[in-house]
């Protein structure tokens, strides 16, 4: 099956559960109100927001300068830095220095860059024991399911699945109470913690000035993972620099409004690299993968290289009405929604996931939403004309070059309009039955009545 039938199929089901349609709108139900309200404490968002935009501009536009001064940095406390293009590369890296430390046992934290690369897949192929410990993490790995959304990966789930999940992987006993449930996971979570030889990361930003990354989160596993395995390796992409330290006054609040409607999310940390001496605590060696992964390529793509300004926030998610409805697992991609139809085809192929581009109403809603201003719903038609252009089709040249007939012929075009108006209501007759002609359109859809006027003809009638 390929991946665009793969997801017609997928979102043609999702489409029609209500259940799952009312979960994700009880979980999103606060966060508009919530995300507005934490707005309103900056002295203007939109400000904000284009100072965002501008910073990141920047960052991208000096990659070469600012990685450079990022890893000379971080390499003088004594971090390793290693460089990766691709996927494979990364995972090579992260392997090899599993390897030489005789890992048996690994503790994660949220990294959608590891999702990425299909890191814990290879890990568990070469007989490691990966265990996610971000708590909706914990919960989607424990079901074998990618994450569902880049922030909160387990929302699709109600109390009771998780109670269920729970009782049947950790033996716990029945309950709805979502403390209760935290609490089951916490304490399955510390033994992991307290054994694992490595622990492996994300980043949320990079700082180019001080040579550190930045790590935001609300569980305090981050810090943990951080604090205890002797190794530690974190795996980011390019893109996540920052030119200085005193950017994340702006990007920590913007990040924690936009992805969960706080005013700072509860854990902030940032690390230097290992342990100095005279610390008392801190791995002994840690790893710092810098993934490139067709970013180079992107960036390159002056129409849409801001897509690289993407703080992973999840706010376009949120808001889009496709991603609603068809949920977070029916892209079949790391990056789901209006951010993941974007730079999907520029990670894994246009002509493979050209589709995604075309799973939108281009309402705006996600340009509107996003903190960094990244142009998202005109990428999307960016990427439609980009696919159609490399890879014409027969259909899609024939429709057009009907359409220009039509256009430049007026009354070829009035007279088209004649016999639509005469047929459409044979198409009525036919309709839900193999022999509607506009059967792709009114499977899902009602084909709204053609004006018994157009505006045209209303306007000569009126004299
Ligand atoms: S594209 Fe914008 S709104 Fe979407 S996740 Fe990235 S930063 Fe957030």
């Amino acid at each position: 099956m390929t991946f665009v039938s793969q997801f017609m199929k997928q979102a043609r089901v999702m489409a029609g559960d209500l259940r799952h349609r009312k979960i994700i709108r009880a979980a999103l139900g606060n966060y508009e109100i919530a995300r507005d309200q934490r707005k309103a404490s900056f002295q203007s968002w939109e400000s904000a927001r284009q100072l965002a935009a501008e910073t990141k501009w920047d960052a991208l536009n000096h990659l070469d300068k600012y990685l450079v001064e990022f890893t000379a940095k971080i390499e003088a406390r004594g971090t390793k830095v290693h460089w990766a293009s691709t996927a494979a590369q990364a995972r090579t890296i992260i392997l090899q220095i599993v390897e030489e430390k005789k890992a048996r046992s690994i503790i994660k934290s949220k990294a959608m860059t590891a999702e990425e690369i299909h890191l814990n897949d290879a890990l568990e192929h070469a007989g490691l024991n990966v265990v996610e410990n971000d708590l909706g993490e914990f919960i989607v790995q424990l079901r074998h399911e990618a994450p569902y959304h880049i922030v909160f990966p387990s929302m699709h789930l109600t109390r009771g699945e998780i109670s269920e999940l729970f009782q049947r992987e950790l033996g716990s006993a029945p309950t709805n109470d979502p403390e209760e449930l935290t609490m089951i996971a916490r304490r399955a979570l510390r033994k992991k913690f307290l054994t694992a030889d490595i622990g492996i990361t994300g980043a949320n930003f990079a700082i180019a000035e001080t040579g550190m990354i930045s790590i935001t989160e609300n569980e305090g596993n981050a810090r943990l993972t951080a604090a205890l395995p002797k190794t530690m390796i974190s795996l980011l992409g390019i893109e996540k620099i920052l030119p200085k330290l005193g950017d994340l006054a702006l990007f920590l609040p913007m990040l924690a409004t936009a992805g969960t409607g706080q005013q700072l999310t509860c854990y902030n940390t940032m690390y230097g690299g290992p342990r100095q001496p005279g610390e008392s605590d801190g791995p002994e060696e840690w790893h710092i993968v810098l993934l490139d992964n067709h970013r180079t390529e992107l960036l390159a793509d002056a129409e849409q290289r801001d897509a690289l300004h993407c703080i992973r926030c999840g706010a376009c998610l949120n808001v889009c009405p496709i991603f609603r409805n068809v949920g977070g697992h029916t892209y079949g991609t790391t990056y789901s929604g209006p951010i993941g139809s974007v730079i999907t085809p520029h990670l894994r192929g246009l002509q493979d996931w050209k589709h995604l581009s075309n799973a939108s109403s281009l309402c705006g809603a996600c340009t509107e939403a996003c903190p960094v201003k990244i142009d998202l719903h005109h990428h999307l038609l960016q990427n439609r004309r980009n696919a159609a252009v490399k890879k014409p089709t027969l259909k899609g040249q024939l429709g057009f070059k009907a359409f220009v007939q039509l256009a430049n012929h007026p009354k070829v075009w009035a007279f088209a309009k004649k016999i639509a108006r005469i047929t459409q209501p044979l198409q009525k007759l036919v309709e839900g039955t193999p022999f509607d002609p506009a059967k792709s359109w009114t499977q899902t859809r009602n084909l709204p009545p053609l004006a018994k006027e157009s505006f045209k003809d209303w306007w000569r009638n009126r004299k």
